[in-house]
């Protein structure tokens, strides 16, 4: 891929960028709390004394998020630290009752680590690695509701203490489309490994978009925040837009201030919010109700052990069983349509003829007919049933397209629907031959055509053949008994 440039006034310009993705854990409980964390609850129906901050509450962390984090951290490669502590970030406002944020400035639970990123999904050779800087965890704030009252605003604290993993990349990403791949691939990781289901739409990864840009071989430039970018797309839209107003306000004379913006996906522009704080403005300090947290080797190493097998690693198994790198790649983006592979492999699939199969028929029928895996009745069981069937020569080709049809209409397994509807593929030849003989009989004059050189007359002797045979009959032997009678 070439290498992405932004034409200005005074030449071309290169544009730099890092992600803070908030990623909301996976756990039935708060961070600090023991309330629940489902999606979706009526207001302020999972809010323990501790998310609402009474006085003399004590926060108590919960294995599971931390378990969660680590999990993370070891499906990025990243340095995990034994030792990491929590600190307080000081704060005002009306969703956020303690009056600061419970997170990680100085020890963060993960180090850093890398995601791997295909450039061009179609050429496996294409990767970029993108550093990761550190991952900590800290509690995510309520949410104000300004659509409920007239002259009001209320606060839920349904998300009040929720735990969440702040994934903090390297400035390593320099165009939109390797931001968007940096993002796909991490909401993959994180849905293989089930710490974030990845939930752009509902606010479970959110990301903050870090931009700069300068003259090629330059120093990084001062860098923009756009806070709260909710989906892939519009990630990228930040990206190009704030990108061009860097470059545009610079080549005027002016500078970039290092400032906090917001999106608004309906003008595809952002605008100022604030001048950015440093670090000291949030009076960090070590969290006193808290102790440090210490990590003993044998929870590292269940937190291993509880891996499953990552997207990187299963692209390569499949490739090494014949499939393309792209299939290969399209298979395993979405831990769903993996597992689901899988399945199909254990049932017995040919790899290769599997995974096209998948890929075009399958994902074609299902893009029509608006289904996703998860909604069809089709099963792995079923689908390499139907494989077998055609690989066998119990199904022609074309048998196999028409069961494969029946199949997304009834959700049947292909054996009952052969079997029902008489849909075999014939190679008996008494019956083969008994209709070659009346087709000939009754064609006697493209016969003598045929005999007198016309050759190219065979096909249509093969197709009144496979037409008189509602196209069951095996075309192999159809073209091997013409031959035999005609030649
Ligand atoms: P803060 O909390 O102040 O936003 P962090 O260290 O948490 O600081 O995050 C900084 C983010 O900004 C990182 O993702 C980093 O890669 C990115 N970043 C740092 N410098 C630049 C730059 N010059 N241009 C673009 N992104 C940058
Ligand atoms: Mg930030």
């Amino acid at each position: 891929m070439s290498e992405y440039r932004i034409k200005g006034e005074t030449g071309e310009w290169e544009v730099v960028i890092g992600l803070e993705v908030h990623a909301q854990v996976v756990s039935n409980a708060k961070l600090f709390s023991g309330a629940a964390t489902a999606f979706g609850a009526e207001p302020n129906t999972q809010v323990s004394l501790v998310d609402a901050a009474m006085p003399g509450m004590l926060p108590v962390p919960n294995k599971e998020c931390i378990r969660q984090a680590v999990r993370t951290g070891l499906a990025l490669d990243a340095v995990i630290n034994r030792w990491s502590r929590f600190d307080r970030k000081n704060y005002f406002y009306a969703d956020l009752p303690q009056g600061y944020q419970i997170s990680q400035l100085y020890h963060p639970l993960v180090g850093p680590g890398e995601v791997e990123i295909l450039l061009d999904d179609k050429d496996e050779n294409s990767v970029k690695q993108i550093g990761i800087e550190r991952i900590h965890v800290e509690q995510d704030a309520g949410k104000l509701m300004h659509d409920q009252h007239p002259t009001m605003s209320y606060v839920d604290l349904n998300r009040s203490g929720v735990a969440l993993m702040e994934i903090v990349s390297r400035p390593d990403m320099r165009s939109p489309a390797e931001a968007g791949a940096y993002l796909r691939k991490l909401r993959s990781i994180l849905r293989y490994v089930g710490s974030c289901d990845g939930n752009m739409e509902e606010g479970s990864m959110r990301a903050d978009v870090n931009v700069s840009v300068r003259k090629p071989g330059d120093e990084f430039g001062t860098r923009t925040e756009t806070k709260n970018v909710n989906s892939v797309r519009f990630v990228m839209a930040v990206i190009e837009h704030e990108a061009r107003r860097q470059i545009e306000l610079i080549e005027e004379g002016g500078k970039v201030a290092q400032e906090t913006r917001l999106y608004d996906p309906d003008k595809n522009a952002t605008r100022s919010l604030r001048s950015k704080e440093d670090a000291h403005d949030y009076r960090y300090f070590p969290d006193p109700d808290l102790l440090p947290l210490e990590l003993t080797e044998d929870f590292i190493a269940d937190c291993k052990a509880s891996l499953p097998e990552l997207p990187d690693d299963k692209r390569k198994r499949y490739e090494g069983v014949g499939v393309t790198p792209y299939n290969a790649s399209v298979l395993t983006a979405e831990v769903e349509t993996a597992r689901w592979f899988d399945a199909l492999l254990e049932a017995g699939a040919e790899p290769k003829q599997g995974a096209n199969w998948v890929v075009a028929e399958l994902f074609g029928a299902l893009n029509r007919r608006s289904e996703t895996l998860a909604t069809t009745g089709i099963s792995p069981q079923e689908a390499a049933e139907l494989l077998k069937l055609v690989a066998d020569g119990t199904l022609s080709g074309t048998l196999g397209k028409q069961v494969f049809e029946i199949m997304l209409e009834t959700g049947d397994a292909p054996s009952k629907i052969v079997e029902e509807r008489g849909l075999k593929q014939t190679s008996d030849t008494g019956a083969i031959d008994a209709e070659i003989d009346k087709i000939l009989a009754a064609n006697a004059d493209k016969v003598a055509e045929y005999k007198s050189g016309k050759v190219q007359l065979f096909g249509f002797f093969v197709g009144q053949v496979m037409k008189a045979m509602a196209g069951k009959a095996n075309p192999g032997v159809v073209n091997e008994r013409l031959r035999a009678k005609l030649d």
